[in-house]
C-alpha cells in the first residue's frame, strides 16, 4: 500500500457496513475514484471528518492494487449551506451528476473538477440557479471535448445566417437552408446565442457571471441540457422535482 496525496470533492457517500461509508471523490490528480470511508458513519467521530458530500479537501490516501481509502483529510472549503436552500441545493445536486458522469477521463477530470468549484461559488453568491447549472452543463461539455460548432453553419461552413438553428444530431449553429435537412434542430434567439458564446469564451468565475431574461434562460437552459442529455445519452431527473413544486405554486 502507498500513501497518496491529492485535493479532491466528494460528490457522492454511499453507506457501506454498520460504521463505514464508500465516497466517489472527484480529484485533481487521480481522476475520479472510489474511496472508503472506515468509521465514518458515527458524527463527530474523527472518521466521519472530510467524508459527507460537497467537502473539498486534501486528502492523503491509502492507495491499494485496486481500491483507495482515507487516512487523513484537511478540509479546504465546504458547501454544505447550499442545502439551507431547496432550489440551489437540487441545481447543486444536478452538476454533481453532469460532473461524474462525464469525469471518467482522468485528464479531464481537474479541469472538471475545478469547473465545480467555480460553479459551487455561484450558487452561493446568490447567482440564478437554473443559470448556473445550464452554463455549467454547456462548459462541461467544452472542456470534455464536445464543445458544440458556433463560429459558422455546422453543415455548410457559412457565416451568413439570417436565423440561427441549434443542430443536437450535427452539435452546433446551423443555416437556414441546412436546418430544412434537420427536423430536430431549434430555433436559437440572438440572446441566447450571446450566452453561449459567453459560456464558452469565458474562464472560472467568468463563466456564471452573465444574465438573461427569464425568458431567454429557459430556452437557454433547454438547450444545454439537452445537448449534454444527448452527447452522454442520459436523462438527468434531479431538476423534474423542481419544476413539480413550480407547477403545483402556479396552479
Ligand atoms: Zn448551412
Amino acid at each position: 500500500m502507498a500513501l497518496i496525496k491529492t485535493k479532491g470533492l466528494v460528490v457522492r457517500e454511499i453507506p457501506f457496513n454498520d460504521s463505514d461509508k464508500m465516497l466517489t471523490l472527484l480529484t485533481a490528480d487521480y481522476g475520479k475514484i472510489s474511496v472508503s470511508a472506515k468509521n465514518s458513519r458515527k458524527s463527530g467521530s474523527r472518521g466521519a471528518y472530510g467524508t459527507q458530500v460537497l467537502t473539498f479537501g486534501e486528502y492523503v490516501l491509502f492507495r491499494g492494487r485496486n481500491s483507495f481509502s482515507i487516512n487523513n483529510c484537511d478540509t479546504l472549503a465546504n458547501y454544505y449551506d447550499l442545502a439551507s436552500d431547496l432550489t440551489r441545493f437540487t441545481h447543486a445536486a444536478h452538476m454533481l451528476d453532469m460532473a461524474q458522469d462525464v469525469a471518467q477521463d482522468p485528464d479531464s477530470c481537474a479541469q472538471v473538477l475545478t469547473l465545480l468549484l467555480y460553479g459551487l461559488q455561484a450558487l452561493r453568491k446568490g447567482r440564478n440557479p437554473l443559470l448556473v447549472s445550464s452554463a455549467f452543463a454547456l462548459k462541461l461539455m467544452q472542456i470534455t471535448g464536445y464543445p458544440p460548432h458556433i463560429t459558422s453553419c455546422v453543415c455548410c461552413d457559412t457565416r451568413d445566417m439570417e436565423q440561427i438553428r441549434f443542430s443536437f444530431k450535427k452539435c452546433g449553429f446551423l443555416c437556414e437552408e441546412c436546418a430544412k435537412q434537420d427536423e430536430g434542430s431549434v430555433l436559437v434567439d440572438i440572446g441566447e446565442a450571446k450566452a453561449i458564446l459567453h459560456v464558452l469564451c469565458a474562464e472560472n468565475s467568468g463563466i456564471f457571471n452573465f444574465e438573461l431574461s427569464e425568458k431567454v434562460l429557459e430556452a437557454f437552459s433547454n438547450l444545454t441540457f439537452r445537448y449534454i442529455e444527448e452527447t452522454m445519452d442520459r436523462n438527468y431527473r434531479k431538476l423534474d422535482f423542481l419544476k413539480e413544486i413550480q407547477r403545483d405554486i402556479h396552479s
